[in-house]
């Protein structure tokens, strides 16, 4: 059972709520988001007679739950988007889509000042970069770890700018706590559930890609284990399911799945357009793609000198690429009815 608390709902309110549920022998989650709190009813068997909910203020409606999953439908969210905001006027799932961008990985201080400030020039306000790489090779360059971070931190702090940065584990995930302001679960732990459980604990915005070979049914689970956990603040990444071996691109975007998801899932989904291709001049097809089928914004691999990145070199964009994506993406993107966000330029 879900009880959807109405806009407004007041802190007594709610604990009156969770504390009935518990005295008729029941567990009770709470999951805030910015709009309004929903309060999932777990631990029963059969039906509970919802009139014992009579008595408590603050409802806006009960919804029972027979499917195996709660939390993760847009149907059990009263039919609403859940909007992740991450301050400073960038939210996800609303009116506007943005763009997340910077390199693969941090490489040094220099190179990450560099991208952080053409980006801020360009009004981008969230800046990408790994600190701890899964590399598909053990021998390739595995990230500066805490170093990386930090470098990200200081150049996003520069051009007031957000990051976003990948946790492999428990030691990377307690770093990124402190600094970033969104953790990224990256494909190959999507189905890492005690990861997903860490960040469901916590009230930070979690950017969650789906993996290689994961359903959408796959997905959903691993959202549940998010949602489940308390936490609402869940943006979905698209980045492309495995292809046959010897194929160019090295993954396949699930195009009718953005359109499907954004139907039946009440989280934002963005698209990583960089990691399917291998290849940079595909990039922008793929992101015009990914807007028409009405993603809420994009991911994009850039650097200062591609070819001579430590990680995924042939598919980063320059600048000069992002100036051109950029162009089109602000085009298209008001065409398809999610214009995308542009903040002025500014330097601290
Ligand atoms: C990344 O975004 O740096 C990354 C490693 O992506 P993925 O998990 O999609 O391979
Ligand atoms: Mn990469």
């Amino acid at each position: 059972m879900l009880i959807i608390m109405k806009i407004g709902a007041t802190k007594q309110q709610i604990l009156a709520v969770v504390q009935g549920i518990e005295e008729i022998g029941y567990q009770a989650k709470i999951s805030k988001g910015s709009q309004r709190s929903i309060i999932l009813v777990h631990g029963n068997i059969g039906y509970i007679d919802e009139s014992y909910f009579n008595k408590f203020g603050g409802i806006r409606n009960i919804v029972h739950i027979s499917r195996r999953l709660k939390l993760v439908y847009k149907e059990n969210n009263g039919g609403v988007d859940t909007v992740v905001d991450i301050g400073d006027g960038i939210s996800f799932n609303e009116y506007f889509s943005h763009i997340i961008a910077g390199p693969c990985s941090v490489e040094s201080e220099d190179m990450i000042n560099e991208t952080a400030q053409f980006l801020c020039s360009r009004g981008i306000r969230v800046l990408r970069g790994g600190a701890f790489k899964p590399r598909t090779s053990p021998y390739s360059f595995q990230g500066l770890g805490d170093k990386g971070v930090r470098y990200l931190r200081d150049a996003a702090d520069r051009y007031c700018m957000k990051i976003v940065s990948e946790a492999v584990d428990e030691y990377s995930l307690n770093a990124l706590m402190e600094t970033a302001d969104i953790i990224q679960i990256g494909a190959r732990n999507m189905q890492n559930y005690s990861l997903l459980k860490k960040v469901g604990n916590s009230n930070k915005p979690v950017l969650i890609k789906r993996g290689f070979t994961a359903s959408h049914d796959d997905l959903f689970v691993s959202l549940e284990y998010i949602l489940a956990e308390g936490n609402p603040n869940v943006i979905v990444c698209e980045r492309g399911i495995r292809i046959f071996e010897g194929s160019k691109q090295r993954s396949i975007i699930d195009l009718l799945g953005i359109s499907d998801f954004k139907e039946e899932c009440h989280l934002p989904m963005i698209v990583d357009v960089s990691h399917a291709t291998r290849d940079r001049s595909k990039v922008l097809p793929l992101a015009r793609a990914a807007m028409a089928y009405g993603c809420d914004g994009l991911m994009v691999e850039v650097h200062p000198d591609p070819d001579k990145a430590l990680s995924d070199g042939p598919q980063s964009l320059t600048f000069k690429d992002f100036d051109a994506l950029l162009l089109e993406v602000k085009k298209l993107s008001g065409m398809f009815g999610k214009p995308l966000k542009i903040f002025k330029g500014s330097e601290k």
